[in-house]
């Protein structure tokens, strides 16, 4: 390279992890748009097996039935920011995969061990050909998925303010209803066995309650660029 010639930006791997309506998404689609990263939503990979496993008519409280054909749907994941898009067997389920059935529905097949094996594995390989880097967002990123990330997050919220944001998602579903349903998912969640949702030891933690989007995204956006010198 020419003297004066500006450097690529170094390859930055970011783990975003936190329960339900502490901003995770958001703030992560906007820090990956803004560096130019690739993005990357596991919680719509773990809502397409289920919407899936919905679809065939699969018993979502046998773990054995679902581990059983946990390798049979094909799921691909877009990784552009601005246009996050998810299909199985070539069927664009971005929209069905956000239904109530299958929110309530998929802690209890991302619970079974063989479905985390086979995401995980695809969540590798999708990070491992970002070229240029990319977020990642879900609930065992930091501590399972990509451990050797550059930089964990861990986002967190009271429950009240992750109900508000949600029931405001939801366009104005009930608060405390929504509350209750969000508290039910996270406990699923952080008790199951197989790498439940939980703060890697290394990660930094953010309390998102009285922030608003743009501050957490400036946060992180400072977090990353700090790691990007360094690097
Ligand atoms: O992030 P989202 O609410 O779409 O995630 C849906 C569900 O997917 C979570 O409640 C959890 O059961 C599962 N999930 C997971 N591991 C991840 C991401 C999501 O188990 N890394």
């Amino acid at each position: 390279m020419e003297n004066g010639a500006a450097r690529p930006a170094p390859a930055v791997i970011v783990a975003i992890d936190g329960p339900s309506g502490t901003g995770k998404s958001s703030t992560s689609k906007a820090v990956a748009a803004k560096l130019g990263l690739s993005y990357l939503d596991t919680g719509a990979q773990y809502r397409a097996i289920t919407w899936w496993m919905v679809t065939n008519d699969i018993d979502i409280t046998d773990p054995t039935a679902i581990a059983a054909v946990a390798g049979k749907p094909e799921i691909i994941s877009g990784t552009d920011p601005s246009a996050p898009a998810i299909t199985v067997d070539g069927t664009d389920v971005a929209g069905p995969i956000r239904t109530q059935e299958v929110t309530s529905k998929v802690s209890a097949v991302s619970a079974v061990p063989e479905v985390r094996t086979r995401i995980t594995e695809l969540q590798r390989s999708i990070a491992a050909a970002a070229e240029l880097g990319i977020v990642v967002e879900g609930r065992d990123i930091g501590t399972t998925v990509l451990p050797d990330a550059d930089l964990k997050i861990f986002l967190t919220a009271s429950p009240e303010a992750r109900a508000s944001r949600r029931s405001g998602e939801l366009k104005g579903a009930d608060v405390n209803s929504t509350r209750e349903a969000l508290l039910k998912r996270d406990a699923a969640d952080s008790s199951r066995k197989t790498s439940p949702l939980a703060k890697a030891d290394d990660a930094v933690e953010v309390d998102t309650s009285d922030l608003t989007l743009q501050q957490v995204i400036e946060c992180v956006v400072t977090l990353v660029e700090e790691k990007r010198a360094a690097k």
